[in-house]
């Protein structure tokens, strides 16, 4: 894997400190996956936003504004936080990193951020999005009216349904919500929905929410959420005075995990593991894509996803919105098969589970997505002694009407 370093390092502009800056550029080649495998029409539409990306992606001004945004907008750096009962509960020394507080309510701002930017560098004048739990959307929906530029977002159905309180902040917003009745009504529904409007518009700019779709996206989506990591690498050090022995994310497209993995890829004695959505844990009812999938092409990268025998795309299922993705990032794929990173299944009820420890041992409630995270803590690591970072990816307002 071709990890080249980006080393501008902001400090101090204006009045205001900056975090530094560094993020992780890939070649958007993982080994057999990735790649770009779209219709010709979409073809012209990613070269123009790959070229904008590999343009602004090193360009000190950009970067600039880019970490401005994340500071004095969205609130980071994000903390670190120890979290004391939680630990003792477990057995092991736990580590919160908490993109739960950013503005909008989770990781997805950042990555919204640093789109939106390379769209005004374009000069789009419609952003469309794809939502599953409608955390994207609503990130989406927000940088749309910071900027002032039109903003539709494509929603499952039934997520529309699960996630109302989202549809409306969208709406508050001004963005233009279009739902979708087709296939399980879900995320990879929004997807082919939002992948239809823009084959008919590529004009739009297509502001994807997670490392998923063809190239440029995953690696776009792992530069600007790689922050995460480097930031959680500095915290652990700074408070422990040492490398952590894992981090722990959830796993849905891959976006909050590459951000956290970013920071530790190259520190070979940090263990790396990913929770998946298991739903109840066997095909057919699950969106553990990397543990029950295969390697196939599947919206517009190669990459693990769930087939059947024919090898037909399967439904998933995963009590989580934004974990229901029969799809995920090539470079998971990758990190999986050269064993650098590992996942595992978590079921609805061992998250649900963990959803309601978190909240009474440390009045943090968690986004369900995030509980994955937190349940494979208590499942994998149990009296370990083991010192532990987990993205906490969002926070749990959205959930508490369904749990
Ligand atoms: C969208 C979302 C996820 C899943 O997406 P990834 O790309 O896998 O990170 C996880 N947690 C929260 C809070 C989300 O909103």
């Amino acid at each position: 894997m071709n990890t080249k370093t980006i080393t501008q390092e902001i400090t101090g502009i204006n009045t205001v400190t900056l975090p530094n800056i560094k993020m992780l550029k890939y070649n958007g080649i993982y080994g057999e996956y990735g790649g770009s495998y779209v219709p010709p029409v979409l073809e012209p539409a990613l070269k123009k936003v790959a070229l904008l990306f590999d343009t602004y992606s090193s360009d000190p001004d950009f970067i600039h504004e880019f970490s401005s945004h994340l500071v004095q907008y969205t609130g980071r750096p994000s903390p670190l936080y120890y979290a004391s009962r939680l630990s003792r509960h477990t057995g092991a020394e736990i580590y919160l990193k908490r993109e739960d507080l950013n503005h909008t309510g989770s990781h997805k701002i950042n990555n919204t951020i640093g789109q939106i930017l390379i769209a005004k560098r374009g000069g789009y004048k419609e952003i469309i999005a794809e939502t599953g739990a409608g955390q994207h959307g609503v990130a989406t929906a927000t940088v749309a009216a910071m900027f002032g530029i039109k903003c539709k977002v494509f929603m499952g159905a039934i997520d529309a349904e699960r996630q109302h309180l989202n549809v409306h902040r969208m709406k508050l917003l001004g963005a233009d919500v279009v739902t979708t009745s087709i296939g399980t009504a879900t995320l990879k529904d929004a997807v082919d929905a939002a992948l239809v409007y823009f084959i008919e518009h590529p004009e739009a700019y297509y502001l994807l929410g997670s490392q998923v779709g063809p190239d440029p996206y995953p690696r776009m989506v792992g530069y600007f959420q790689s922050v995460i990591g480097y930031e959680a690498r500095q915290q652990i050090i700074e408070q422990t005075g040492k490398l952590p022995d894992a981090a722990l994310a959830c796993v849905g497209g891959g976006s909050n995990a590459i951000g956290i993995f970013s920071g530790f890829l190259d520190d070979n004695s940090v263990e790396l593991h990913g929770a998946e959505g298991g739903g109840q844990g066997f095909l057919g009812n699950t969106a553990a894509t990397l543990s029950l999938g295969k390697p196939g092409v599947f919206q517009g990268t190669k990459s693990y996803c769930l087939v059947d025998e024919k090898g037909e795309v399967l439904p998933s299922h995963s009590i989580a919105a934004g974990l229901d993705y029969p799809g995920i990032s090539p470079q998971h794929s990758y990190l999986k098969d050269c064993k650098r990173a590992k996942y595992h299944i978590i079921t609805d009820n061992e998250a649900v589970e963990a959803y309601r420890l978190l909240s009474a041992l440390e009045g943090i409630i968690p986004a369900i997505e995030s509980s994955h995270a937190i349940a494979l803590a208590l499942k994998s690591f149990r009296n370990s002694g083991k010192t532990l970072v987990i993205n906490l990816s969002g926070r749990g307002d959205k959930d508490v009407d369904r749990i």
